[in-house]
């Protein structure tokens, strides 16, 4: 959680400004691959954020500093 806060995770995104050669693509969907995207945008995050809401009607986060921010307040 600490490197998805400091955003500095090897996304494809964060890759690609490392020399790194392949694709931006997200494994998951047709979107590039971002810190953002990949944990509060892509559908299957949505997917398991739902979950999560239904399981334990926490609100899904729309943004990483909101999941900081109040989301994990709020458990
Ligand atoms: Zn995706």
């Amino acid at each position: 959680m600490w490197f998805v806060h400091k955003q500095v995770i090897l996304t494809k995104d964060n890759l690609i400004k490392r020399w790194w050669v392949g694709s931006s693509r997200c494994c998951f969907c047709v979107h590039d691959e971002t810190i953002q995207h990949l944990f509060i945008e892509c559908p299957l995050a949505r997917l398991l954020w739902r979950t999560i809401h239904i399981a334990f009607n926490i609100n899904p986060p729309t943004s990483i500093e909101g999941l900081f921010r109040t989301w994990l307040a709020g458990i």
